[in-house]
Formats: C-alpha cells, structure tokens, sequence
C-alpha cells in the first residue's frame, strides 16, 4: 500500500462536473488500497478573479489582505471535493492551510513553507480518509494567511509529499506529461517517460511551463519522487527522478527549451580595465534587473564590447541605466535589440558525450540561421539569435538530436 500526494490543478477543477470526475478518480485509486493526500487548485480563473476585484479597490492591495481574499478559491474546491467523495462512500475531509498548519515564513503573497505538522493528517489517512488540502496557502507564526505565489499549488504538493515521506506526488495537469519541447512548435514533439530534476529545473527556467519551479527544486532538494500526469486521460506520464540512468538508449539531449522574454543590450567601446564588468553590471543589478547571459568580447586597441541579455519587461530601465553608465565610460554607444529569442538543449547525457555544442551550431548553420550568443552549462548549451527564426531553430535540433517522433503507419 503506498502514500501518494496527488495535486490537480485549476482546469482539473474548473468546474463542478470536473470535480465530480476527479472525485471518480480519486475514488478509484483508494478503492485500489492507496492513502491518498490530495491538493487542489482554485478552480481555472478564479485566481485572477479574486485578484481582479482587490485591484477593483486598490492599484496595490495591501499584500496581507491580498491573501486573505484569494486564498479563498482553494478553500472552495478542497470542500466540493470532499463533499463528492462523501457521496461517493469515500471518508474524506479537507483542510485550509491554517488548519493542516502549513507553516510558512510571513512574506506575503510570495510565502516559503518553513513547516508543516503531518498530525492530523496521518491521524486521518489512519481513519481511512482521503485527506483534502488547499493548496497555494499556509500561514505564519502570528496566524496571518499566506500564499506561495502563483502556481504554488505544486509546491504545497510535493512539500506535503516530502513531509509525509510519500511514495510518490502526482501533479495531474491538461497535459499529459513533459515533452521534448512545445509540442505546438514541433509536431513531432515526444512525451518523455523520465527526465531528471536538474534537466526539469533547466527546462522550467528556460520556459517550459508544465510546473512551478520552486516545486521542482523542492522535489529535488527533499528527494520526492515527481510525476506529472494528464487528469482526464490515461497514461504513465513523466517521472521526475534523481538518478541518471546509464543506457545505451538514453538520448544526450532530453529537451529542447526555449523562450522570447529576453532582450540583448550591448555597450560598445568600453575600456578594457579591471572591474570593468561591474562597473556595467552593478548598477544594473542595484536597479533590480536580472541579467541572464553575458558575452565579453576580446579587446581591440584596449577597448571592448560587452552584451548581455535582461527580460524584456525590463528593457527600458535597463537600456536608460546603461546610457548612464556609457557616459561614465566614455563608451562609445548603447546599442539594443529585442527581437531575439533563446533556444537551450538540455541533457544530462551531455557530460558524457563530446561534440554536443557542435552538433547544435552544426544544426543551425545549416539552416543559416546566425547565433548571437552563446552560453554553457554542464547540461545545458544555449543561443541567442533572431526571434524570427525561432521555429525553424528549434524543429532543426529536435530533428538533428533524434527527439522526432517514429512517423506512425500510414503518414
Ligand atoms: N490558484 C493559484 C494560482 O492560480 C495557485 C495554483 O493554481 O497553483 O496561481
Ligand atoms: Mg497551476
């Protein structure tokens, strides 16, 4: 018998039907002899809602009140299930955050789970119930609603799998399972049967949305075994484990990743000194601003070119800073563009296998399209290159790593 966390999200509970179909499939795996802990989202829209009325009040509701009103959503759809589980003859109870107590630190609407006590829960799950928690939410040491930030839902999940030491926290979603890469930009895009929380985490960050970051990093941090699972149909998903397998049919890149926020800022001409670079970057990083990746170029005649790549929402700030800094520098000129996109394979069969950077620039030049820039990890290779031809980019390597899909019979 083993103790699964399963989390549904918001469009798995977005209605009273879906509710209804949830609580049959909940039903199912407790009539197999599972003790099941399930989180849920607020229903699909209901958040922002929420959100929508405190703005209707103020520009900036005040970030404890905040919480109070929309972690009432998840409040709504832990009791309906319940509820039809009741009807169902399966023993159920769902519980708020402030009743289980998820304990959290008291940054409002961004909240960290410092602890939580799994008491009543084992109490109940030992009485046979299935226990129904809200997710997104907890509480403070002073009693103060929190919440986890947005998609947090997938936190409380697998930070309650952690807690209770389940065998297994089931992210059920309206997809059934992560993918090579956006299945909408590659139609031969493949459901992966495994991929490690280092690969997951980099494909989260490089903008793959299946599921909350900082769930992921939880999962790994706390060894929680992570599968994410399509609601309503079935199939085995994809299993987020810690260990690398060693096999021959293990492909050397997992995913390919990729996204448009970034914007690229060059600033020509610099004097190439010490303490050049944070004479560029500080002031950026004092303002706030992210930078991702950053290119030096070799000095010619004691002066350099510098680039590096922010989000595009902060473009602006970030181009007005570096003018300033430009005339400090006496730099020759601030150039811009944010017509670029990053594209990222990640794998961690890349530590073992030589070439893997070649083969991606191979891929792309032979599709003539011009990389900007270009940055490392252990298990990852990213670019930078024109937002124009990102499609074309990212069909070439899946197609150049072997992730296409076998055409089926008959196409
Ligand atoms: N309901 C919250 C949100 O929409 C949390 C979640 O769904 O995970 O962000
Ligand atoms: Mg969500």
């Amino acid at each position: 018998m083993a103790l699964i966390v399963q989390k549904f999200g918001g469009t798995s509970v977005g209605t009273v039907e879906r509710i209804e179909q949830v609580a049959d499939k909940v039903k199912k795996f407790r009539e197999a002899g599972d003790d099941l802990v399930v989180v849920l989202s607020a229903m699909s829209g209901e958040t922002n809602r929420l959100i929508d009325l405190a703005k209707q009040i103020s520009d900036q509701p005040v970030p404890r009140e905040l919480d109070v009103i929309v972690s009432t959503g998840e409040q709504v759809t832990i009791a309906l299930l319940a509820m039809a589980l009741m009807k169902r003859g399966v023993p159920a109870v769902s519980y708020t955050g402030n009743q289980v107590r998820i304990l959290t630190d008291s940054a409002h609407n961004k909240a960290r789970i410092l602890q939580i006590d799994d008491q009543k829960i084992r109490c109940d799950l030992k009485a046979g119930k299935v226990v129904v928690v809200a997710g997104f939410q907890g509480v403070d040491e002073q009693g103060n609603i929190t919440t986890l930030g947005r998609g947090g839902s997938d936190t409380t999940g697998v930070a309650l799998a952690a807690a209770l030491k389940a065998d297994e926290c089931q992210i059920y979603t309206d997809v059934d399972g992560v993918y090579t890469t956006d299945p909408r930009v590659v139609s031969q895009a493949q459901r992966l049967d495994k991929i490690t929380f280092e690969e997951m985490l980099e494909m989260a960050s490089l903008g793959s949305k299946v599921l909350q970051i900082r769930a992921v990093e939880f999962a790994g941090k706390y060894s929680v075994p992570l599968r994410v699972l399509h609601s309503f149909q079935e199939g085995p998903g994809t299993l987020i484990t810690i260990d690398e397998e060693e096999s021959m049919e293990q492909p050397i890149i997992s995913g390919i990743a990729f996204n448009r926020d970034e914007a690229k800022l060059t600033i020509r001409g610099v004097p190439d000194t010490p303490g050049v670079a944070f004479k560029i970057l500080g002031p950026i990083s004092a303002a706030n601003i992210e930078v991702d990746m950053i290119v030096q170029n070799v000095s010619h005649d004691n002066t350099t070119d510098f680039t590096f790549t922010v989000h595009r929402n902060d473009y602006d700030k970030a181009h007005k800073v570096l003018a300033t800094t430009a005339q400090e520098l006496n730099a020759r000129e601030v150039v811009g563009d944010t017509n670029i996109a990053k594209v990222s394979i990640v794998g961690v069969g890349m530590r073992s296998h030589a070439g893997v950077a070649s083969r991606m620039f191979e891929a792309l030049a032979k599709e003539s399209i011009n990389i900007q820039m270009i940055s490392t990890s252990e298990i990852k290779v990213s670019v930078v290159i024109e937002e124009k031809y990102l499609e074309l980019a990212v069909r070439a390597l899946h197609t150049a790593f072997e992730l296409d899909a076998p055409a089926r019979q008959g196409e």
